[in-house]
């Protein structure tokens, strides 16, 4: 069935779709990386999507990896977060005053995060990591934030220099339009190195694992470095959980590893697929936001009813039980796509961490920083890529993006994408 979106646009191609959005959109789209442009080729345009399928305008079917870059858990359309936001939508979309959804979606994450006594939301994940170094910023009454190399924490000005994910898709150093100002106060270190502080740094900011230079998991020693580091110059330790929240368990990557930031940022999982932030931290630090401190913080839409509809339908879903299993279906999908690559000697690995998956091609050893992550093999990446799609499997069209396995993804999805990988595996052989 063609849904009325398109219909109703009278257009029935993928390519009548992407030109005629060239024409008023940039590049045709609104995030970089799906313009396929390091993986060649024009993009798929979406019409529909349910549980781990997406289909799109011509009606041809994907079993889906992308997840909207992790942020649908549950998978398309689930039932419950469908419900809760048609639910909410009847009662007005926004008001710009508060809202019993907020509070109880705040209540939420800080019962299952003890780091997070207070939570400020947002629209997007890159506006959380902007306002936790605006008030990491304010808070110390310091200006200069530590970064890793091959982390992404969003289109933020101050945090761009040497970016993961499109940053490092698109081979850019950083960006166009950043003035030095804006990041004359940043420094951009080695990931997996604990870096060496002075009283002059605001906060350091890190993935905590990375999941934007494919997956990288952190060392043992780095995150528990990073919190003695802070401690011993006093500046402020933010995780970046934006994919990890909610992701690679209840308390995220700082319950896993036992290492508790002063300020986590989050995105993607708590919205339930519709645009959110936040940003979670200590009482006495959080107070240092607007209203209560001199750290301003605002925004039209934030802490939308829809968004908090649909956030707390997510995390309904989710508890300890949930994340062993999507650790379990990780480790399958990985252990499934290994044996398929392997076996048409298609050279690529996959590494997991807890619930996350990553691809790497090419010969090479397993990444720990963004130098060994660049080894990927991209060209390799990209005929793989391609041929998946042309195997009805959608992965994210970049080398450096993350697997994203849900609770769609059943043994028999995953195990119908492993079967599908033998064929893709020996199409991408060069
Ligand atoms: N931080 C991390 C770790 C991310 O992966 C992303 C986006 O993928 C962001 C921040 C930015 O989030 P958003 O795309 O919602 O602005």
């Amino acid at each position: 069935c063609v849904p009325t979106v398109c219909t109703g646009a009278g257009l029935r191609s993928n390519d009548e779709f992407f030109d005629r959005s060239t024409a008023v959109i940039p590049g045709g789209v609104n995030s970089s990386i799906r313009a396929f442009r390091s993986v060649g080729g024009r993009p798929y345009i979406v019409a529909r999507a349910d549980g781990a399928r997406v289909y799109d305008v011509e009606g041809t079917e994907y079993l889906d990896l992308v997840q909207s870059y992790g942020a649908v858990i549950l998978g398309h359309a689930h039932p419950a977060i469908t419900a809760a936001v048609t639910a909410a939508v009847a009662d007005g979309t926004s008001y710009g005053a508060p809202t019993p959804r907020e509070m109880k979606l705040a209540e939420a994450i800080s019962s299952r995060v003890p780091s997070c006594e207070q939570v400020r939301f947002m629209n997007s994940g890159t506006e959380a990591t902007s306002t936790a170094v605006r008030l990491a910023r304010g808070y110390t009454g310091r200006d200069r934030v530590v970064i890793f190399h091959g982390n992404f924490h969003g289109a933020t000005d101050a945090l761009l220099a040497a970016g993961g994910s499109g940053v490092a898709t698109l081979g850019l150093p950083g960006t166009a339009g950043v003035p030095d100002g804006a990041v004359a106060e940043t420094m951009v270190v080695p990931y997996n190195e604990v870096p060496t502080l002075d009283e002059s740094v605001a906060c350091v900011i890190v993935e905590a694992v990375a999941a934007n230079m494919g997956v990288v998991a952190p060392d043992p020693a780095f995150l528990a470095g990073l919190r003695a580091e802070c401690d011993r110059v006093g500046a402020v330790l933010v995780f970046d959980e934006v994919i990890t929240g909610f992701r690679l368990g209840t308390d995220g990557a700082q319950g896993a590893y036992g290492v508790t930031p002063d300020l986590t940022t989050y995105g993607k999982v708590i919205g339930g697929g519709l645009p959110v932030g936040a940003v979670g931290g200590r009482r006495e630090l959080m107070e240092t936001l607007s209203p209560l401190g001199p750290v301003f913080h605002a925004g039209t839409l934030s802490g939308n009813p829809l968004a908090t509809a649909a956030g707390l339908a997510a995390l309904d879903h989710l508890d300890d039980g949930t994340y062993d299993e999507l650790r379990r279906r990780a480790r399958r999908l990985a252990d499934g796509l290994t044996a398929a690559c392997a076996a048409a000697g298609f050279a690529a690995q996959f590494p997991v961490v807890g619930t996350l998956v990553g691809m790497v091609c090419g010969d090479v050893d397993t990444p720990t920083d963004f130098e060994s992550a660049k080894r990927t093999d991209e060209a390799a990446y990209g005929r793989f890529f391609h041929a998946m799609l042309d195997q009805g499997v959608a992965m994210a069209p970049g080398a450096y993006e993350a697997i994203f396995v849900g609770l769609a993804h059943d043994d028999s999805v995953i195990d119908a994408i492993t079967e599908r990988a033998h064929a893709a595996a020996a199409a991408a052989v060069a």
